[in-house]
């Protein structure tokens, strides 16, 4: 199988689903992570182009951690918008590597660019494959499987499916902490510390699905349906 996981910034795929990712990765599937901004504007030492290069650099090792492809969606931080521009880079993101499954910000987060990049991979999702929408890319096959993740502290989130991440935790962190830039970034602009922040999280999930660790998702329902299967790990 292969899954692609589009976050806004080179951090959320990180905090949010990283410990499902790795466990896909495990088991032999192909795991592309597409960080959609440059993160540039996440520093508060740094000019935007260093931010920006430093946490693509982060961003690539984070992923090495479970053998997955870091890939840049071409958007600038703060600055995604839902317009026609957007959605063919979008459309693009997924033509080139034509995943069976997406993870994407869910309709009920918050930040501005979540809540837009959600939206256009929603949007993106079943346009990829539409022969005669012609971009740099050839279209998709198929009409890939769309899930969301969690939202940040699981607020205003319900999943409806969860995946234990007991095993896979640890690589989880590995991968936020290897995203040094945003570790201090975060303490002093959102007093978080980001370990324990995945900690927490994970485990409260964990509790509601009634294992150590866990990390929850909704799918979003598109025809065809299909039968009833697992296709979270
Ligand atoms: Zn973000």
């Amino acid at each position: 199988m292969k899954v692609l996981a589009v976050g806004a910034h080179p951090d959320d795929v990180e905090l949010l689903c990283a410990g499902t990712l790795s466990r896909y990765s495990k088991r032999g599937d192909e795991v592309t992570i597409c960080h959609a901004c440059d993160g540039g504007k996440g520093s508060l030492e740094h000019t935007t182009e260093e931010i920006a290069k430093i946490r693509r650099k982060e961003a690539i090792e984070s992923a090495e951690i479970i053998g997955a492809d870091s890939i840049w969606g071409g958007f600038i931080d703060g600055e995604v918008t839902v317009d026609l521009k957007s959605r063919i880079k979008v459309i693009d993101i997924i033509r080139q590597t034509d995943p069976d499954l997406i993870i994407t910000h869910s309709p009920n987060d918050y930040h501005a660019d979540h809540l837009n990049i959600g939206k256009l991979v929603f949007e993106a999702t079943y346009l990829a494959c539409i022969k005669l929408w012609v971009t740099d890319y050839p279209n998709t096959d198929t009409v890939p499987t769309l899930y969301y993740m969690d939202t940040l502290a699981g607020v205003n989130f319900n999943p409806s499916e969860y995946v234990d991440i007991s095993d896979t935790i640890k690589d989880k962190v590995n991968m936020m902490l290897k995203m040094k830039s945003q570790l201090g970034f975060l303490k002093t602009t959102h007093n978080t510390d980001a370990e324990e922040f995945i900690r927490i999280a994970a485990k409260f999930r964990g509790f509601q699905a009634g294992v150590a660790f866990a990390e929850g998702f909704v799918q979003q329902q598109m025809y065809p349906f299909g039968l009833t299967k697992r296709i979270l790990p």
